[in-house]
């Protein structure tokens, strides 16, 4: 019956339709998965709440919006032929590109066909006696399958701080990741940015040329570094496509699973000549290498990170033509790297522009948000549209904003009050036959998704295979992951600022590291470990 779907009519309810497996999302990880699954012969369905597949890429529209990732890592590698058949265009590759590219991917595995758009899940409550899950939409559908994968993203659940007045404002309001679809003109408009992520590191640059005056509300300044993104050309096209498995290769072998590799070498324990002469390098080098190819100790030796974080604020500094104001910019109360690194095309030369101000909220707070614009501690600031480019409940949100209650009723969202607790990240205990397809690993997403998706397929395949019907780690194994998880997290310097990377950006959640500090390769031996081990730390039933 693969492919099919079955339905049955329940006592006072609409038709129910029957799956083998649901996965929610219909991103990067949510169409592998499909796909994947699709091949086990399941029934399966994918739900999204969008209208088309791509996920980060479906709605993050906002000018700007591009990958920090090369292009090349980025895509998926499991397609020899996908591989020979695209182009990438660019080295970081934008927005619509990067749409078009998981549309073709949806179009050439035949995925539309089990996607439900326009599907919002809000519910999955697993029924023990059957073992099924219950999946509700907000249209109130109902579905009911064995396995559910949830593949709903570790930045899709956008975020607006509950500002005092927001639904006053006269004027247009967007958030970036919710970006309409048709073009917004912002020519000569009075517009306001709120935050200064990566996501409003990429956009300010290039509003700023279009708009009347721009008002930048900046509430901690980052360590930006230059993107340097270029068109692919015709050569590296060829050379991208005849060494793919090189560059796969060592994708799976550097740490965050890029073609950057940390230099072996310490820190300090080179000249003071040495040391800058590797900076300057870096920085004249295109994407993350200014994270990920900088001496092996930057991201755990204190010292050696705050030589390199002044080495950035000198950069900043140098940009900015007004001191006060490159001041403002310069960040001083958290190490580099432990925020998450914006990559930028003349981003601090925007501050230079006679129509853009930063306005630092830590010094003038926003009250609230008026008919007119927004009103700080010391004036009020009157706008035609206001964006919100205020990020994300990250990693736990999306799975939290959904009523997921396994054995014996408990919900999700209470478990995890106090923390992220699951083992490998792919399950939890108490739900059983749930699988978390958000990779939470510090790594290139595409391929820990790719990692993350394959085990879940191979997994749900064993199940099938020796004659089990569910699987849920013991609480034992969870404790014990949560604990090495919490250990590994002590050892780097992620944990030192307050940033999503702990949950900070959002009032009351848990300040946990929400990512798995540990090595990209270290986590996927320990995942293949468990597996071959007859998934070591779980019960099969
Ligand atoms: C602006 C931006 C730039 C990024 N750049 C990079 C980069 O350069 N490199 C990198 O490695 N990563 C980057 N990321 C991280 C990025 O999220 C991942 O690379 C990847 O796209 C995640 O894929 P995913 O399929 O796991 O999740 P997503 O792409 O987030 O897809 C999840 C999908 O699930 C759907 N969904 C969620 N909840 C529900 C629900 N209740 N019901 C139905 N559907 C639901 C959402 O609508 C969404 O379409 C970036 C993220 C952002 C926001």
């Amino acid at each position: 019956m693969a492919n099919s779907l079955q339905s049955e009519q329940l006592a006072g309810g609409g038709p129910v339709g029957q799956f083998g497996a649901i996965v929610i999302g219909a991103g990067v990880s949510g169409l592998y998965q499909l796909h994947r699954l699709r091949q086990l012969g399941l029934s399966v369905r994918c739900l999204e709440d969008g209208r088309g597949v791509g996920g980060t890429w479906y709605w993050n529209r906002y000018p700007g919006c591009r990958f920090d990732s090369e292009s090349e890592t980025y895509g998926y590698s499991f397609s020899k032929e996908l591989l020979q058949e695209w182009d990438w265009k660019e080295h970081y590759s934008g927005q619509p590109e990067n749409e078009r590219y998981l549309n073709y991917v949806a179009d050439k595995f035949d995925l539309r066909r089990d996607i439900q758009f326009d599907s919002r899940v809000t519910s999955a409550v697993y029924d023990a006696r059957a073992n099924r899950w219950e999946v509700q939409l907000e249209s109130g559908q109902r579905m009911r399958t064995q396995f559910l994968v949830a593949a709903v993203g570790i930045l899709s659940a956008r975020y607006i701080p509950p500002f005092e007045g927001i639904d006053s404002f006269k004027g247009a309001s967007y958030h970036t990741s919710r970006w309409p679809k048709e073009e917004i003109d912002l020519t000569g408009k009075r517009v306001a940015v709120i935050g200064t992520g990566a996501t409003a590191v990429q956009l300010i640059p290039i509003i700023a040329k279009k708009v009347g005056h721009l008002t930048v509300f900046q509430r901690t300044p980052n360590y930006c570094a230059p993107l340097r993104n270029s068109l692919v050309d015709a050569e590296t096209q060829r050379r991208f496509k005849a060494t793919y498995p090189e560059i796969h290769k060592k994708c799976r072998e550097t740490p965050a699973a890029f073609i950057h590799e940390f230099d072996p070498r310490c820190a300090l324990e080179v000249s003071p000549e040495e040391r800058l002469a590797l900076y300057e390098e870096l920085w004249a080098r295109p994407g993350f290498s200014k994270w990920l190819a900088n001496f092996r100790d930057i991201m755990t030796d204190r010292a050696a990170n705050e030589d390199f974080a002044e080495f950035v604020r000198n950069k900043i500094r140098a940009r900015v033509k007004d001191p006060v104001v490159a001041e403002k910019l310069v960040p001083k109360d958290h190490p580099f790297g432990s925020k998450r690194v914006p990559l930028e095309t003349e981003y601090y030369e925007a501050y230079n522009r006679d129509n853009v101000l930063l306005v630092d909220v830590r010094e003038t707070p926003i009250e609230r948000i008026t008919s007119k614009g927004i009103k700080t501690s010391d004036r009020e600031y009157e706008f035609d549209v206001i964006i919100y480019a205020t990020g994300f409940d990250a990693i736990t949100g999306a799975l939290t904003r959904i009523d997921i209650r396994g054995e014996g009723g408990q919900t999700l969202k209470d478990k995890w009050a106090n923390g992220l607790r699951t083992y490998l990240g792919l399950q939890t205990a108490g739900f059983p036959n749930f699988f978390i397809a958000t990779n939470s690993a510090f790594c290139n997403y595409t391929v820990c998704a790719e990692m993350l998706v394959e085990w879940i397929s191979e997994c749900i395949r064993y199940i099938r295979e020796q004659g089990y019907s569910r699987i849920a780690p013991t609480p034992q194994a969870e404790e014990a992951w949560v604990a090495h998880a919490a250990e590994m997290a002590s050892q780097t310097l992620l944990s030192d600022a307050k940033s999503w990377f702990v949950g900070a950006n959002i009032p009351g959640k848990a300040r946990t590291l929400l990512l798995y500090a540990n090595t990209a390769p270290a986590y996927r031996a320990k995942c293949a470990e468990v597996a071959t081990r007859g998934y070591e730390g779980f019960v099969l039933q």
